[in-house]
């Protein structure tokens, strides 16, 4: 089985102010092509060939865990994201919210805090455990939630390559314009 780049549901200068054309052309086109063509050469005749995406994962280590997840993190990423999405969870994920962290607005502090403290490169998560709470992590480099039994919900990519091409270095501003792109039925979807 290869793996092929994902078809994204909007076009790719939809998501500006937010993420400009330029920022996606480099970070789907290119940083998450490599991703997927080396993760293709690396499991090419190997035990991994025939895994599903998220087997791999939980099984590989060094440079195919590497490729499988950044194949799996952006392919979540940017499926989070629509130009005209809902701006805020409804339902269960709203409730669950509010109960851990009092508010939607004392979440988004929390996370982008979580987000923007992150040392060097990485995600920062939203996850269901196994409880069926929320808990927000931090994932250093390719790190997933899925090798700790979480079930993903949420991701913010803060490899520079992220948001280098529009913000420079201020990772605060990448993180505040992430929160007016992103889908919360997608994520309200993935929680339920
Ligand atoms: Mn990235």
């Amino acid at each position: 089985m290869k793996f092929e780049l994902p078809k994204l549901p909007y076009a790719q200068d939809s998501l500006e102010p937010a993420i400009s054309k330029e920022t996606m052309s480099y970070h789907y086109g290119k940083h998450l092509q490599t991703y997927i063509d080396n993760l293709n050469k690396l499991i090419e005749g190997s035990e991994f060939a025939k895994m599903p995406l998220e087997e791999i994962i939980k099984k590989s280590d060094g440079g195919i865990f590497n490729n499988a997840a950044q194949t799996f993190n952006h392919t979540f990423y940017f499926e989070t994201f629509s130009p005209n999405g809902e701006k805020a969870p409804k339902g269960k994920l709203a409730k669950a919210i509010e109960k851990k962290w009092g508010s939607f607005d004392a979440f988004k502090e929390e996370f982008s805090a979580a987000a923007v403290s992150l040392f060097g490169s990485g995600w920062a998560w939203l996850s269901k455990d196994s409880n069926g709470e929320p808990v927000i992590t931090k994932e250093s480099n390719a790190g997933c939630p899925l090798t700790s039994g979480l079930v993903p919900l949420l991701t913010i990519d803060v490899w520079e390559h992220a948001y280098y091409l529009d913000c420079q270095n201020r990772r605060a501003e990448y993180v505040k314009k992430i929160w007016e792109i992103i889908d919360w039925a997608v994520v309200e979807k993935r929680f339920e």
